[in-house]
């Protein structure tokens, strides 16, 4: 656990600020993805510093698993009787707090969803008894000595990741302002059947704000995708995206000039 909350600590107020935010910790702030570092997170892994620097990887054995089962067991049980008011009214409250990712559970304090948490936290606990848990300071897959994750993009949008996701910040940070309101205004538009708890929303929202703020600002990415599907009349295209044919002409025009 000092390890988590130790990585959790950063000097930035900008970083601080994003991380306390329940609703878009995880999220590039250029487009819907997560973070390269909420992937990081996700993506922990037990290994064993031998003599040397060699690293050997703990295997999650069925032992670990069985232990962590029983303790995930005992702690349930109290979560029950603390429900049941057995413990007196605070108890299950600090209970929730002490074991789970309240954000992630969304409103459902249930014994099923409870179980669900702890039954994570106990397996991790216990695995990370036999070796060290790996920080959360590279990517799946990543090679030594590159970048940090990073906890304000994704890996399509970090400027230090390559070529291609610098060209991809500095073409997409143009517009934060933009995807910003066009995330409020579909808020806006869907009130009414968006969860504002739930983290899907939050997702799915800024999934469609960024595909929409693309849309509108390279309307000839769109058309080439359609191209590709095989739709090649300018008429199907400009009734398929809404907009004139003429529009559509305009923007294969300006596409071809460059
Ligand atoms: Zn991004």
């Amino acid at each position: 656990m000092g390890k988590i909350v130790a990585e959790h600590e950063t000097s930035s107020a900008r970083i601080r600020a994003k991380l306390r935010n329940p609703y878009s910790w995880c999220f590039c702030e250029l487009c819907g993805r997560t973070t390269e570092y909420a992937t990081a997170i996700e993506a922990r892994a037990v290994f064993k510093c031998l003599r040397k620097g060699a690293v050997k990887a703990i295997p999650l054995t069925d032992r670990i698993r069985q232990e962590a089962l029983r303790q995930s067991h005992e702690i349930v049980a109290r979560y029950e009787q603390a429900l049941a008011g057995d413990l007196g009214p605070y108890e299950a409250g600090r209970m929730l707090l002490a074991y789970c990712d309240v954000r992630d559970m969304r409103g459902d304090w249930t014994v099923e969803a409870f179980r669900d948490q702890v039954e994570r936290r106990t397996l991790i606990t216990e695995w990370s008894k036999h070796g060290d848990l790996q920080a959360a300071v590279r990517l799946p897959k990543q090679a030594d000595g590159t970048p940090k994750p990073s906890r304000l993009y994704c890996e399509n949008h970090n400027p230090k990741r390559s070529d291609d996701s610098r060209r991809a910040y500095q073409r997409d940070r143009r517009f934060v302002v933009e995807f910003e309101h066009v995330q409020a205004e579909i808020w806006a538009r869907d009130a009414d059947k968006l969860p504002r708890w739930d983290l899907e929303a939050h997702a799915h929202i800024r999934q469609e704000a960024y595909a929409m703020l693309q849309a509108m600002k390279s309307p000839t990415r769109l058309i080439d995708k359609l191209i590709e599907q095989g739709i090649t009349k300018q008429s199907d295209l400009a009734r398929l995206l809404g907009v004139s044919r003429q529009a559509v002409s305009a923007a294969l025009k300006e596409r071809d000039g460059k």
